[in-house]
């Protein structure tokens, strides 16, 4: 298929680990919209989605025709077409791309549905190792002062200029809480002690051009110590209250988090 050929066949995975398939010239924007619930009435009640694979075609009607292909397949044959990268009714596979190669001895990865299991693995033929692919985990807080929520607005790519809730990836090995407590102090210079947990959301992350998959753990915290100071990752902080955060906000998962926030909040002020 030609470098200009701009159509893509896309497939999502929804929330409830179910999948989608659409067409579109322009993914990124599509993924906005799903992940704002203006995409689709499938994908708005499933947030949020990220992509797992597309193709690419020379025109609108040839997309179609190996969408509604695509459609008719088993739920695991079309993960395991786009763990693999394959291309798919003659049309190059587009990304987002996995691994390629073992970690271990650098043989090429094969994509197999092992008997019994539910999804596909990308499986090395050279040593036997199984790569799984997983979320990587991240911690942060809630910290809440008179009714109002602290974010700091990102200093650094993805997302510059938008606001965030202060967190982080996790260090191999560091407990939740650990991480929340020490990326509230790196991020914002102030002590927190945490209170009950919040919640778990997963979303996509996207850094140099890869896509990976984090599961973003938060917890309630209040401040006890340390002076507000705007950590090398950070533009600045704000507090916010329910009724007046920022438009511009980063992540799909932050915005809702911070909705289910504002909605809690509410609940107990009524
Ligand atoms: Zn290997």
């Amino acid at each position: 298929m030609s470098g200009n050929a701009r159509w893509l066949l896309y497939l999502l995975r929804c929330a409830d680990g179910s999948l989608y398939t659409g067409v579109t010239t322009d993914l990124e924007r599509r993924l906005r919209e799903h992940n704002s619930g203006r995409g689709s009435r499938y994908t708005a009640g499933r947030r949020p989605v990220w992509p797992i694979g597309s193709w690419r075609f020379a025109d609108r009607a040839s997309a179609q025709r190996a969408e509604a292909r695509l459609r008719r397949l088993p739920r695991a044959r079309k993960e395991r077409l786009a763990m693999a990268g394959d291309p798919f009714e003659g049309a190059d596979f587009a990304g987002p791309a996995g691994p390629r190669f073992c970690l271990r001895c650098g043989g090429r990865l094969e994509t197999v549905l092992r008997p019994g299991y539910e999804h596909p693995v990308q499986l090395c033929p050279t040593c036997g190792r199984v790569h799984y692919r997983n979320a990587k985990p991240c911690a942060g807080a809630l910290v809440v002062r008179a009714g109002h929520i602290l974010l700091v607005r990102r200093a650094i790519e993805p997302y510059r200029g938008y606001w965030d809730i202060p967190g982080g990836f996790l260090e191999e090995g560091e407990q939740p809480q650990a991480g929340a407590v020490r990326e509230l102090w790196e991020e914002t210079g102030l002590e927190v002690r945490l209170g009950d947990l919040f919640g778990f959301y997963t979303d996509r992350y996207v850094y140099q051009g890869e896509q990976g998959v984090t599961l973003n753990i938060y917890f309630l915290a209040e401040v006890i110590g340390g002076e507000e100071r705007a950590g090398d990752d950070a533009a600045e902080l704000g507090w916010f209250g329910p009724d007046e955060l920022p438009v511009r906000i980063a992540f799909d998962h932050a915005r809702m988090v911070l909705t289910d926030w504002a909605t809690r909040v509410r609940g107990e002020a009524g």
